[in-house]
């Protein structure tokens, strides 16, 4: 299973040879593709990744080390972000597809996790690995634009990961509550829980509406860059609490492995770390604000590559006088990181 982390910059600024060597197998499910961005001294602080690339001839040379990288234990190859030009921060990150079973290339580490049991995760580490120049995805030195480009569509599959996972545990909980029974009553007659699930599920639909409205505006190529990161933190940050109460709701069987709570509970709890903690998040939601920006464009932008939908399912518009000219508007993530 791959949902496009790894070949995502490949679809959108890879080479036609990078597409037939890679994308196609993954869409074909021959191959699967890893990103390798996080670093054991360098997650949310992207421009402070370490990893090299020197340039030699028709190659680059790659050494370093990445961790958390999900499906690099099984994957055939890795989407990597390196340091072309060291000295210059996140304008010195480049992307390469590095294969796996590449010389010098080397599974330092499987990692145990506490939830995410059925993916696999491991640390990565780079040897002189002679990584052909053909490789490199779209130019040097862009990096850091495609990765924040594509983290948004990663960013809305966890929101959109996060409000299934809400539905499934109400569901499953208001199933366990109605044929379990205390005090000669079945559970669903007490307040002190159906209320509680009341909130969650009013919860839930703003989550979901926000989900579809994210993805409705990065299908227009909108960028959507602030809208899915507030999608991602509700969601993720609901889904955590909706476990939770969940497993209280069930009471001692909650707890145990037979029922699917304590799994939900353990599984939700990624959720706010991965691509982008929710402290980035809001982070980049103030920005935003303080910025006066209505709606943030990702940085690599590229809206106009996309088609737009017909006019009638345009939205409303604000007033124009309540609208910046477009090229007052920020990107919405000025900062090297993982926002
Ligand atoms: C299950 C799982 C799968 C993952 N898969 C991948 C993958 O496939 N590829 C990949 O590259 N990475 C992957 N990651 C890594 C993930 O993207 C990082 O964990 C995440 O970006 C946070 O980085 P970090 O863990 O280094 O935390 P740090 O950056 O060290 O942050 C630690 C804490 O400080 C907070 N913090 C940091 N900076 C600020 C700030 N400016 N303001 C306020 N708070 C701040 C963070 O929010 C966090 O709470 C995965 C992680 C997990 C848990």
């Amino acid at each position: 299973m791959q949902q496009g982390r790894g070949i995502r910059h490949i679809l959108r600024w890879g080479s036609d040879d990078l597409k037939r060597r890679y994308l196609a197998p993954s869409l074909a499910g021959r191959l699967v593709g890893a990103l390798g961005v996080t670093e054991p001294d360098a997650g949310s602080d992207i421009g402070a990744l370490r990893t090299v690339a020197r340039r030699a001839g028709d190659a680059f040379v790659v050494n370093g080390a990445k961790t958390f990288v999900t499906t690099a234990g099984r994957g055939d190859f890795v989407t990597l972000a390196v340091k072309t030009d060291a000295a210059a921060g996140a304008g010195g990150i480049s992307l390469l597809v590095v294969d796996l079973a590449a010389p010098g290339v080397r599974v330092a580490r499987r990692l145990e996790k506490l939830g995410w049991h059925s993916s696999d995760t491991a640390e990565l580490a780079f040897e002189d690995v002679r990584v052909p120049a053909a490789n490199l995805i779209g130019q040097e030195g862009m990096g850091f634009h495609y990765l924040m480009d594509a983290v948004q569509l990663e960013r809305l599959a966890c929101a959109a990961i996060a409000v299934g996972s809400c539905a499934v545990c109400l569901e499953r909980t208001l199933a366990y509550m109605k044929q379990r029974s205390a005090f000669g009553h079945p559970l669903t007659s007490f307040q002190a829980l159906t209320h509680r699930l009341a909130d969650l599920a009013a919860e839930l639909e703003g989550a979901r509406a926000l989900v579809y409205h994210a993805a409705w505006l990065l299908e227009r190529g909108e960028g959507a860059v602030r809208e899915c990161a507030m999608a991602k933190l509700l969601a993720t940050e609901l889904a955590q609490r909706t476990a939770d109460d969940c497993l209280q709701c069930f009471g001692g069987y909650g707890f145990m492995e037979e029922h699917a709570l304590a799994r939900f509970v353990r599984d939700a709890r990624a959720g706010t770390i991965v691509a982008g903690t929710s402290e980035t998040m809001r982070e980049l939601v103030a920005r935003s604000m303080i910025a006066g920006e209505e709606r943030p464009r990702s940085r690599a932008g590229e809206s106009s590559r996309r088609r737009p939908l017909p006019r009638r399912r345009q939205p409303s518009r604000p007033s124009p006088g309540r609208r910046r000219p477009r090229k007052d508007r920020g990107s919405g993530c000025r900062r090297a990181s993982r926002s």
